[in-house]
């Protein structure tokens, strides 16, 4: 395969083509997670990267991403990366530290930008830098990148993208300045080249820097094609050794790494920026598999492909792939859910699919000293989770699910358009259980303990069902359940009400509003969807108009506040904009009277009826939990544990489900 060839940048050699792409993971603040941090990167490397990116150091105090928040100012500290360094070579990966000063992104009272402009996404405003401070801080990025070459980096990553310092001062966007360094194109440019030439010019030429720049802004202001051409023409004469791509302003509002955005959909451009620079680029957003990976690479669209997520999700990935074991990848489903999600929240990231990511040393499995006969009830996420789990550690297991298919929630999620990923991780559980020697029975329904004779113990994973409102005329024929929908057993009509107004409910809506599009097929419907033309300045189709839709749909919920808050931060407003974009309607604050069969009578929160037309109702009104088992075993004495959606159905919740079902494996 391409993507495993070794790739040379004259001075170093990188073992294949696989990045492992900045992240940021929230051990990167502290000095004493640095042991923790070892063990996540030598994880990685062991499993066969050629290149890790760190999470974004700061250059300074001032640049820091949070109060508290990981800078590379000092030396003591860049001698406390060198066991770091050390342990990773071990394993012939290279890595680079990534140095990122997130100007009016930084999330404390004192933050600084090129311009005193407040980001829509920042509550702060920050102070506009004095020429000085300008000036200090291009020495702070050298000082930085001499203190990484210090601790033993092979490279930095100078981080000029997604709308952070360097960005902030190259783009006319959010650079009001009358000196040198802004206005004109020359001017905008200076601060980012300077950076370079200063670091250049410190750690000499046998050092890896990696610049990354903005190949779409995808806001309004950003820079046009040739005004990037331009730019990286200029990087690479300041001495920059490889560009990675980078999309979009963290304050745009088009999704760029949600699983609505199709695999590589942005490697064409990152071509582009090969074409006109010749020097190796980097390919990045929504590669997660290994033929995606080698398609881009054998196209000629990139050098290397950086990933983040996917290791985090499988540290083993390229090993894996070298050894010709795709289907023992756990793939990333770019939900976000445990990683980004958890970092906006100031937790430590985490994996959905792999809760050991960043807690490599807590989730070691030992072989089990009794091994067990074990009946998993349920192939939902938990119950196959467990399965896996309870194998790898030696025991015997055979699951049983009563339906004729296998992923439980994760099966009607699949379904929505954009959430295709997750039928992925539910082929590799399925083929890992038939790997590990696990029984599979399907359309086998467990009621009496009879059935489950001869097994030491049972999981009870057998997850939720769909709560019915007491609504007077929820047994009506027009209306139905969320599961009816999605399965396909039942058809949408043009005029809908949906009950509920959370997770499900959207998604529900989504898959109404897109059944029949194609928006997350490739690059080209997607920036059709979303109005983005890479010929165009900003990246931006002028004036566009997103299609709205001829249905008409509305949601409904009692409480107040916007509809999907129980979404996560990086994702939900994405489901939000994307149906407010297409009219859907939502009321909140409201009563139920009654369904009818013209459709809901409600009482607004001003005292007013109001009938809610409807050809079809659906209910998407949260779930409760399937434990009719619970009692069976109880009564025979078998011993028995509960997971996931069937121990705690307010709050169906597969990152949860999965962890419960790993924590079954532990001694
Ligand atoms: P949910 O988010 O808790 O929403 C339940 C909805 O049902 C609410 O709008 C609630 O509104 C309504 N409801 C509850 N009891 C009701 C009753 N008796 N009568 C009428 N309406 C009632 O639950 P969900 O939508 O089923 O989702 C389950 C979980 O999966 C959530 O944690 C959700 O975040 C998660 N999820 C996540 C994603 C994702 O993309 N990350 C996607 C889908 C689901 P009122 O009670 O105010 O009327
Ligand atoms: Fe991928 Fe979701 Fe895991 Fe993040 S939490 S790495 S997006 S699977």
């Amino acid at each position: 395969m391409k993507v495993l060839a070794p790739l040379s940048l004259g001075f170093t050699t990188l073992k294949n083509r696989f990045v492992m792409g900045s992240m940021h993971t929230g051990l990167e603040d502290h000095k004493r997670d640095l042991p923790a941090l070892t063990r996540y990167f030598v994880e990685r490397a062991k499993g066969g990267v050629g290149l890790i990116i760190t999470g974004g150091y700061s250059p300074n105090r001032l640049g820091r991403l949070t109060p508290g928040g990981g800078s590379f100012h000092s030396k003591s500290l860049a001698r406390a990366h060198q066991d770091l360094t050390k342990a990773v070579h071990e394993h012939e990966a290279k890595i680079c530290l990534q140095l990122l000063h997130a100007g009016r992104y930084s999330y404390h009272p004192f933050l600084v930008a090129p311009s005193r402009l407040k980001s829509p996404i920042s509550p702060f405003t920050p102070f506009a830098m004095p020429g000085f401070l300008v000036r200090s801080t291009i020495g702070d990025f050298a000082k930085a990148a001499e203190n990484a070459k210090l601790a033993g980096y092979d490279g930095v990553e100078i981080m000029g993208s997604e709308g952070y310092l360097i960005h902030q001062f190259w783009s006319e966007r959010t650079n009001r300045r009358t000196d040198e360094f802004g206005g004109s194109l020359e001017n905008r440019m200076r601060f980012a080249l300077e950076i370079v030439r200063e670091t250049r010019k410190r750690v000499g030429p046998d050092f890896i820097l990696i610049f990354r720049i903005s190949i779409l802004d995808l806001v309004e202001g950003g820079a046009a094609p040739e005004e990037i051409v331009k730019f990286a023409k200029e990087l690479k004469r300041a001495g920059v050794t490889i560009l990675n791509s980078g999309i979009g302003w963290h304050e745009a509002r088009i999704p760029t790494i949600a699983s609505v955005v199709p695999r590589a959909a942005f490697t064409k451009v990152t071509a582009e920026l090969k074409e006109a620079v010749r020097i190796p680029v980097i390919a990045t957003n929504r590669i997660n598999d290994p033929l995606t990976a080698e398609e881009v690479i054998a196209r000629g669209d990139a050098d290397l492909v950086s990933m983040a997520r996917p290791f985090l999700a499988d540290p083993y990935f390229v090993l894996k792939t070298a050894e010709n074991r795709v289907s023992e990848i756990n793939p990333c489903i770019a939900c976000n859910q445990a990683c980004l999600d958890h970092i906006f929240e100031n937790k430590k990231a985490s994996c959905l699919v792999n809760p050991a990511a960043c807690e490599e040393q807590d989730w070691i499995l030992t072989p089990a000293k009794n091994p067990k006969k074990f009946a998993v009830i349920g192939a939902g996420p938990a119950g196959l989770n467990a399965a896996i789990r309870l194998l790898e550690a030696g025991h015997t297991v055979t699951v049983f699910e009563k339906s004729g298919s296998l992923g439980g929630q994760f099966n009607l999620a699949a379904r929505i358009p954009g959430k295709g990923e997750y039928q992925g991780s539910i082929d590799h559980w399925v083929s890992e259980i038939k790997r590990l020697g696990g029984q599979i029975r399907l359309n086998r329904e467990i009621k009496g303990a009879f059935e489950i004779k001869g097994f030491d113990e049972v999981i009870l994973a057998t997850g939720v069902k769909p709560r019915i409102p007491s609504i007077p005329g929820s047994d009506l024929p027009h209306v139905h359940r969320y599961d009816e929908i999605l399965s396909g057993k039942v058809a949408p009509k043009h005029i809908i009400v949906i009950i509920g107004a959370g997770g499900i409910a959207i998604d529900t809506a989504s898959y109404i509003l897109h059944q029949h599009s194609e928006f997350d097929l490739d690059s080209k419907a997607y920036f059709k969807h979303w109005g983005i033309d890479p010929t165009q300045k900003s990246g931006l189709i002028p004036n566009f108009k997103p299609a709205r839709t001829r249905l008409s749909l509305t949601l409904l919920q009692r409480s107040s506040g916007g509809m999907g808050r129980g979404l996560g931060k990086t994702t939900g407003w994405i489901h939000r904009l994307d149906l407010k974009r297409s009219g859907v309607r939502y009321f909140n604050s409201l009563s139920y009277e009654s369904i009818t069969p013209e459709g809901v009578s409600v009482v607004l929160k001003d005292g007013t009826k109001k009938l809610i037309p409807a050809q079809q109702v659906i209910l998407c009104a949260g779930q409760e939990s399937e434990i009719a088992l619970k009692e069976v075993c109880e009564k025979n004495g078998i011993p028995f544990r509960v997971i996931g959606g069937a121990k705690l159905a307010t709050e169906i919740d597969a990152k949860r489900a999965i962890r419960e079902a790993w924590e079954l494996a532990r001694p």
